[in-house]
């Protein structure tokens, strides 16, 4: 089967309200202009390379599985993701209580064995 005269395929299609057909648009493949697109239908081939006018396809048209990324759509500041809830630091764990029970029955004991002492 004999190659297709033009290989491209197209990146994506719109409307175009101009000429009243459906245009589709390509991708330059290489270069310092990979990504950029080009726009075909009835008023012919657009290779405007203007920021503006890259953007205003990339919202009109309709990407295909060809369409790779486009320089300009990869300039776009991505929304911050969300930084996650930082939990609020655990509360250190409280000291254990002194062991007062301990220190009574020595304070006991001593009192006790001064009182031996004593008599
Ligand atoms: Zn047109």
């Amino acid at each position: 089967m004999p190659a297709a005269k033009d290989g491209r395929r197209p990146a994506g299609t719109a409307h175009c309200s101009a000429c009243d057909t459906e245009a589709t648009f390509y991708q330059v493949k290489k270069g310092k202009r990979k990504g950029f697109l080009y726009k075909r239908c009835g008023c012919g081939c657009n290779q405007s390379a203007g920021e503006p006018q890259q953007k205003q396809w990339l919202a009109e048209m309709t990407p295909t599985e060809e369409m790779i990324p486009h320089p300009m759509q990869a300039a776009e500041p991505e929304p911050e993701p969300a930084e996650p809830e930082s939990e609020p630091a655990a509360e250190p764990a409280p000291e254990p209580a002194p062991r007062k029970g301990f220190a009574g029955l020595l304070l006991l004991g001593v009192a006790g064995l001064t009182a031996l002492l004593m008599t």
